[in-house]
């Protein structure tokens, strides 16, 4: 029966950060998390805060922790040294961040050929930032790797406005060794052969062979690798002959899967465990304190106990809260209390754009104690933390890996100083 400081629920961003964290200060740290989370979809960069007119990031923090309700509005303080933090969990491996919160939020292309803001992201896709002064844009594609339309991006990014973009956008195609033969190619299926030397190596010279003369910084399908990824940036910068950066597509996301790799790689390296493909089916309680939960593995229940449990199931989107029919909404693991928009607020009439509804979540007090509707905390060793929080739009404000690392951060810090007291 495993006994732990802390129990973190979920393994996206918010609980890999924490759990990380904690396990680094010398607590005891178990992680249980149903399945993969956010970080397997997403980009693999972190998105701290860029609501609309923000300048730079920590233009972005400022307007949002100005927004009665938002997490920031609590948390704005802490906002640079949780970036600090996880930067410097990430320095010296191939997932390390470039570009701080001073710095401006420019358009970098996405694989559709739309542009979002950015400041900080994987080494891997910093060459999309800074200004293009006279480059072109070269979008290299992979010949039948269906989750790349390098055409139409190029088409799109062509048509639309980019002011001080680059001089000129054109997409080339190439054919890489043996891809013709695969029925079945995703992302990862190409990372692992270009984690392979020698296939790499014939893979960057028939990508080399269709680049135009002239003077490109390149985009291609973030498949540069799963474990040589930095390696194979290089290699692919110096074959290609330019400044090459990674646009990530469709899931499996592989920034985001070397991301993931790379925390979990620092929570057990700390002595922490974490098991994926547990869900919570069961909480024991004594009053306000949580005692255990008990998690259903693939053969049996197990009970986790702990001092603290911190909830990091992602909210709506990470399955951790849910809508049932006649708008019951459910927080699966302690049946918290959810606040939501107003029903007729739920959907906008743009199905493009991102929904009210995503700012569901749990409220909570300063130390992220989910809180009833009086302000009361419902349960004193339970912390909130990332997507599950209520109160923001992150993909209109860009702004959940910012709160996904910051209240990890928080609780982090405060219990490591708690147990270093008791
Ligand atoms: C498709 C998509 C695109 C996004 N794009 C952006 C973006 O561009 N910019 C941005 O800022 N944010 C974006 N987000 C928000 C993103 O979720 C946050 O940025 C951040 O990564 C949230 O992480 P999290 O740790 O809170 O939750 P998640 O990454 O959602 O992780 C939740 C975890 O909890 C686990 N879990 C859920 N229920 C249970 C249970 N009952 N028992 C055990 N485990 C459970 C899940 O299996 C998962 O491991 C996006 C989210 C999604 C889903």
């Amino acid at each position: 029966m495993p006994r732990a400081d802390v129990v973190v629920i979920g393994a996206g961003l918010s609980g890999l950060a924490c759990a990380a964290e904690l396990a680094g200060s010398g607590a005891s740290v178990f992680l249980a998390a149903k399945g993969m989370a956010s970080t397997h979809w997403t980009h693999g960069g972190l998105d701290v805060a860029a609501p609309d007119g923000a300048s730079t990031s920590r233009d972005g923090i400022a307007r949002l922790a100005g927004s009665a309700g938002h997490p920031y509005a609590r948390m704005s303080d802490h906002v640079a040294d949780a970036v600090a933090a996880h930067r410097a969990r990430l320095d010296g491996t191939a997932v390390a961040m470039v570009g701080d919160l001073d710095m401006p939020l420019a358009p970098i292309p996405t694989a559709l050929g739309a542009l979002r803001p950015a400041a900080i992201l994987p080494m891997g896709q910093g060459a999309a930032v800074g200004p293009w002064e006279g480059q072109g844009l070269l979008l290299l594609g992979i010949g039948h790797f269906r989750d790349s339309w390098v055409d139409y991006a190029a088409r799109n990014l062509t048509a639309g406005a980019w002011p001080g973009g680059p001089a000129e956008i054109r997409a080339v195609t190439a054919d890489l060794p043996g891809l013709d033969a695969r029925n079945n190619l995703n992302a990862r299926t190409l990372a692992v052969l270009f984690d392979d030397p020698a296939w790499r190596a014939r893979a960057l010279a028939a990508m080399a062979a269709v680049v135009p003369p002239g003077a490109w910084r390149i985009g291609v399908p973030a498949v540069l690798g799963l474990e040589a990824h930095a390696e194979i940036h290089a290699h692919a910068q110096e074959v290609l002959g330019g400044a090459v950066f990674e646009m990530p597509s469709l899931p499996p996301s592989v920034p985001g899967v070397r991301l993931f790799d790379e925390l979990r790689r620092r929570i057990t390296a700390a002595g922490g465990r974490i098991q994926v493909g547990f869900d919570v089916v069961e909480v024991e309680r004594d009053g306000r304190r949580v005692r255990a939960i008990h998690t259903e593995a693939a053969s049996r229940t197990l009970r986790l106990a702990a001092d603290t449990f911190v909830l990091a199931t992602g909210g709506i989107a990470g399955e951790g809260i849910r809508a049932h029919r006649g708008r019951r909404l459910e927080e699966r693991v302690f049946g918290l209390p959810v606040t939501a928009p107003n029903d007729s607020e739920w959907f906008s009439d743009d199905p493009m754009q991102p929904h009210p509804i995503e700012s569901l979540g749990i409220d909570v007090d300063d130390h992220l104690r989910p809180i009833d509707p009086t302000g009361q905390p419902v349960l004193e060793n339970v912390r909130v933390i990332g997507s599950s929080l209520a109160g923001m739009r992150y993909l209109e404000q860009r702004c959940g890996d910012g709160v996904a690392i910051t209240s990890a951060h928080v609780v982090a810090r405060s219990l490591a100083a708690r147990s270093a007291a008791a």
